[in-house]
Protein backbone atom coordinates (compact mmCIF):
# COMPACT_ATOMS: atom_id res chain seq x y z
CA UNK A 1 0.00 0.00 0.00
CA UNK A 2 1.06 3.52 -0.74
CA UNK A 3 2.09 5.48 2.49
CA UNK A 4 -0.91 7.75 2.03
CA UNK A 5 -4.63 7.21 0.86
CA UNK A 6 -5.05 10.54 -0.45
CA UNK A 7 -4.67 10.36 -4.32
CA UNK A 8 -6.65 7.12 -3.83
CA UNK A 9 -8.38 6.55 -7.49
CA UNK A 10 -12.19 6.19 -6.19
CA UNK A 11 -13.83 5.12 -9.75
CA UNK A 12 -10.99 2.35 -9.50
CA UNK A 13 -11.60 0.66 -6.17
CA UNK A 14 -15.40 0.52 -7.10
CA UNK A 15 -14.72 -0.82 -10.35
CA UNK A 16 -12.49 -3.32 -8.71
CA UNK A 17 -14.81 -4.24 -5.74
CA UNK A 18 -17.70 -5.01 -8.14
CA UNK A 19 -15.49 -6.66 -11.06
CA UNK A 20 -14.57 -8.94 -7.86
CA UNK A 21 -17.79 -9.67 -6.61
CA UNK A 22 -19.16 -10.21 -10.39
CA UNK A 23 -16.29 -12.67 -11.19
CA UNK A 24 -17.38 -14.95 -8.74
CA UNK A 25 -21.18 -14.15 -8.80
CA UNK A 26 -21.77 -18.16 -9.11
CA UNK A 27 -20.12 -19.42 -5.92
CA UNK A 28 -21.46 -16.92 -3.49
CA UNK A 29 -24.75 -17.95 -4.63
CA UNK A 30 -23.45 -21.19 -4.48
CA UNK A 31 -22.21 -20.79 -0.67
CA UNK A 32 -25.47 -18.72 0.41
CA UNK A 33 -27.43 -21.57 -1.38
CA UNK A 34 -25.93 -24.41 0.94
CA UNK A 35 -26.49 -22.35 4.55
CA UNK A 36 -28.72 -19.45 3.32
CA UNK A 37 -31.01 -18.15 0.73
CA UNK A 38 -28.83 -18.09 -2.45
CA UNK A 39 -29.29 -14.19 -2.13
CA UNK A 40 -26.10 -13.36 -1.65
CA UNK A 41 -24.70 -12.52 -4.48
CA UNK A 42 -27.72 -10.56 -6.41
CA UNK A 43 -27.46 -8.35 -3.00
CA UNK A 44 -23.59 -7.42 -3.40
CA UNK A 45 -24.15 -7.23 -7.08
CA UNK A 46 -27.23 -4.95 -6.17
CA UNK A 47 -24.82 -2.62 -4.04
CA UNK A 48 -21.94 -2.59 -6.25
CA UNK A 49 -24.60 -1.49 -9.46
CA UNK A 50 -25.56 1.54 -7.40
CA UNK A 51 -22.20 2.69 -6.47
CA UNK A 52 -21.03 1.75 -9.77
CA UNK A 53 -23.72 4.28 -11.16
CA UNK A 54 -22.43 6.83 -8.80
CA UNK A 55 -18.68 6.14 -9.12
CA UNK A 56 -18.38 10.07 -11.14
CA UNK A 57 -19.94 11.86 -7.99
CA UNK A 58 -18.39 9.48 -5.43
CA UNK A 59 -14.90 9.99 -6.86
CA UNK A 60 -15.49 14.17 -6.67
CA UNK A 61 -15.40 13.56 -2.85
CA UNK A 62 -12.44 13.30 -0.67
CA UNK A 63 -12.11 9.63 0.65
CA UNK A 64 -13.74 9.55 4.17
CA UNK A 65 -16.98 11.57 2.31
CA UNK A 66 -17.24 9.16 -0.90
CA UNK A 67 -16.88 6.55 1.87
CA UNK A 68 -19.67 8.02 4.02
CA UNK A 69 -21.82 8.41 0.88
CA UNK A 70 -21.27 4.92 -0.67
CA UNK A 71 -21.81 3.28 2.52
CA UNK A 72 -25.22 5.37 3.00
CA UNK A 73 -26.04 3.55 -0.86
CA UNK A 74 -25.36 0.29 0.70
CA UNK A 75 -27.43 0.64 3.42
CA UNK A 76 -30.37 2.04 1.32
CA UNK A 77 -30.11 -0.15 -1.69
CA UNK A 78 -29.25 -3.93 -0.51
CA UNK A 79 -32.09 -5.96 1.08
CA UNK A 80 -30.01 -8.47 2.73
CA UNK A 81 -28.38 -8.44 6.14
CA UNK A 82 -25.14 -7.81 4.08
CA UNK A 83 -25.98 -4.44 2.50
CA UNK A 84 -26.36 -2.42 5.99
CA UNK A 85 -23.55 -4.52 7.57
CA UNK A 86 -20.51 -3.79 4.75
CA UNK A 87 -22.72 -0.04 4.20
CA UNK A 88 -22.26 0.29 8.15
CA UNK A 89 -18.39 -0.59 7.35
CA UNK A 90 -17.83 2.18 4.61
CA UNK A 91 -19.91 4.78 6.74
CA UNK A 92 -17.92 3.79 9.77
CA UNK A 93 -14.73 4.11 7.71
CA UNK A 94 -15.31 7.36 6.31
CA UNK A 95 -16.28 9.13 9.88
CA UNK A 96 -13.11 7.63 11.36
CA UNK A 97 -10.79 8.25 8.12
CA UNK A 98 -8.51 11.70 8.36
CA UNK A 99 -8.30 13.11 5.01
CA UNK A 100 -4.64 12.75 5.47
CA UNK A 101 -4.36 9.37 6.48
CA UNK A 102 -1.34 7.61 6.52
CA UNK A 103 -1.17 3.89 7.31
CA UNK A 104 -1.71 4.01 10.94
CA UNK A 105 -4.76 5.79 10.51
CA UNK A 106 -6.18 4.10 7.75
CA UNK A 107 -5.67 0.91 10.13
CA UNK A 108 -7.30 2.80 13.45
CA UNK A 109 -9.84 3.35 11.13
CA UNK A 110 -10.64 0.11 10.16
CA UNK A 111 -10.47 -1.32 13.25
CA UNK A 112 -13.67 1.31 14.50
CA UNK A 113 -15.46 0.35 11.36
CA UNK A 114 -15.26 -3.10 12.11
CA UNK A 115 -16.18 -2.73 15.49
CA UNK A 116 -19.47 -0.64 14.06
CA UNK A 117 -20.21 -3.48 12.35
CA UNK A 118 -20.12 -5.69 15.62
CA UNK A 119 -22.66 -3.45 16.94
CA UNK A 120 -24.58 -3.12 13.93
CA UNK A 121 -24.83 -6.98 13.60
CA UNK A 122 -24.91 -7.87 17.54
CA UNK A 123 -22.17 -10.03 16.75
CA UNK A 124 -18.45 -11.40 17.26
CA UNK A 125 -15.68 -12.99 16.02
CA UNK A 126 -15.87 -16.60 15.59
CA UNK A 127 -19.98 -16.52 15.13
CA UNK A 128 -19.32 -17.52 11.09
CA UNK A 129 -20.01 -14.16 9.90
CA UNK A 130 -18.10 -11.48 7.63
CA UNK A 131 -16.58 -10.39 10.96
CA UNK A 132 -14.07 -13.51 10.91
CA UNK A 133 -12.59 -12.18 8.14
CA UNK A 134 -13.02 -8.81 9.15
CA UNK A 135 -10.85 -9.20 12.57
CA UNK A 136 -8.04 -11.01 10.63
CA UNK A 137 -7.94 -7.66 8.57
CA UNK A 138 -7.72 -5.53 11.25
CA UNK A 139 -5.68 -7.07 13.30
CA UNK A 140 -3.07 -7.90 9.90
CA UNK A 141 -3.29 -4.19 9.40
CA UNK A 142 -2.39 -2.95 12.63
CA UNK A 143 0.59 -5.32 12.73
CA UNK A 144 1.98 -3.73 9.57
CA UNK A 145 1.49 -6.94 7.43
CA UNK A 146 1.87 -6.21 3.57
CA UNK A 147 -0.55 -5.93 1.15
CA UNK A 148 -0.38 -9.48 -0.30
CA UNK A 149 0.19 -10.70 3.28
CA UNK A 150 -3.38 -9.21 4.28
CA UNK A 151 -5.06 -10.22 1.31
CA UNK A 152 -3.57 -14.39 2.34
CA UNK A 153 -4.83 -13.64 5.99
CA UNK A 154 -8.46 -12.96 4.61
CA UNK A 155 -8.21 -15.71 2.44
CA UNK A 156 -7.36 -18.42 5.20
CA UNK A 157 -9.98 -16.50 7.22
CA UNK A 158 -12.72 -17.48 5.36
CA UNK A 159 -11.66 -20.36 4.79
CA UNK A 160 -11.81 -21.16 8.64
CA UNK A 161 -15.34 -20.47 8.85
CA UNK A 162 -15.96 -23.53 6.97
CA UNK A 163 -15.61 -26.09 10.64
CA UNK A 164 -17.55 -23.08 11.92
CA UNK A 165 -20.86 -23.57 13.58
CA UNK A 166 -23.25 -19.87 12.50
CA UNK A 167 -24.68 -17.91 15.70
CA UNK A 168 -25.56 -14.79 13.46
CA UNK A 169 -27.40 -14.53 10.78
CA UNK A 170 -29.51 -16.95 8.47
CA UNK A 171 -27.12 -19.60 8.52
CA UNK A 172 -27.66 -19.56 11.87
CA UNK A 173 -30.92 -20.93 11.90
CA UNK A 174 -29.27 -24.08 10.65
CA UNK A 175 -27.75 -25.11 13.70
CA UNK A 176 -25.04 -27.85 13.53
CA UNK A 177 -26.03 -27.96 9.64
CA UNK A 178 -24.23 -24.63 8.72
CA UNK A 179 -20.88 -26.75 9.58
CA UNK A 180 -18.86 -27.47 6.72
CA UNK A 181 -19.70 -24.71 4.41
CA UNK A 182 -18.18 -21.70 3.79
CA UNK A 183 -19.70 -18.02 5.25
CA UNK A 184 -20.48 -16.50 1.84
CA UNK A 185 -20.33 -13.09 3.78
CA UNK A 186 -16.57 -14.22 4.73
CA UNK A 187 -15.94 -15.00 1.16
CA UNK A 188 -17.50 -11.43 -0.67
CA UNK A 189 -15.29 -10.19 2.27
CA UNK A 190 -12.12 -11.95 1.30
CA UNK A 191 -12.51 -11.08 -2.48
CA UNK A 192 -12.96 -7.24 -1.38
CA UNK A 193 -10.03 -7.36 0.87
CA UNK A 194 -8.08 -8.66 -2.21
CA UNK A 195 -9.94 -6.02 -5.04
CA UNK A 196 -9.17 -2.91 -3.04
CA UNK A 197 -5.37 -4.23 -1.81
CA UNK A 198 -4.35 -4.74 -5.50
CA UNK A 199 -5.86 -1.69 -6.48
CA UNK A 200 -4.03 0.38 -3.86
CA UNK A 201 -0.65 -1.72 -4.16
CA UNK A 202 -1.24 -0.74 -7.74
P1 LIG B 1 -29.24 -12.38 4.17
O1 LIG B 1 -28.59 -13.19 5.25
O2 LIG B 1 -30.21 -11.36 4.69
O3 LIG B 1 -29.80 -13.26 3.10
P2 LIG B 1 -26.85 -11.95 2.60
O4 LIG B 1 -27.05 -13.32 2.09
O5 LIG B 1 -26.59 -10.89 1.57
O6 LIG B 1 -28.05 -11.48 3.51
O7 LIG B 1 -25.59 -11.90 3.60
C1 LIG B 1 -25.31 -12.95 4.46
C2 LIG B 1 -24.01 -12.68 5.15
O8 LIG B 1 -24.13 -11.59 6.05
C3 LIG B 1 -23.54 -13.85 6.00
O9 LIG B 1 -22.80 -14.76 5.23
C4 LIG B 1 -22.70 -13.19 7.09
O10 LIG B 1 -21.34 -13.08 6.71
C5 LIG B 1 -23.28 -11.80 7.17
N1 LIG B 1 -24.09 -11.62 8.38
C6 LIG B 1 -25.38 -11.96 8.56
N2 LIG B 1 -25.79 -11.61 9.81
C7 LIG B 1 -24.72 -11.04 10.43
C8 LIG B 1 -24.48 -10.46 11.73
N3 LIG B 1 -25.45 -10.39 12.65
N4 LIG B 1 -23.25 -9.97 11.99
C9 LIG B 1 -22.28 -10.01 11.06
N5 LIG B 1 -22.43 -10.53 9.83
C10 LIG B 1 -23.63 -11.05 9.52
MG1 LIG C 1 -28.72 -14.50 1.89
Amino acid sequence: MTDTLVSVDIRKLVEACAAAISAHADELTTLDQAIGDADHDYNMKRGFDALLAEADALAAKPLPDALKAAGTKLVMTVGGASGPLFGTFLMALGKELPADADRAAFAAAVGKAVDAVAARGKSERGQKTMLDVLYQVRDALAAGKSAAEIVAIADQAAEATIPLKAIRGRASFLGDRSIGHMDPGSRSSALLVRAVAETLGA
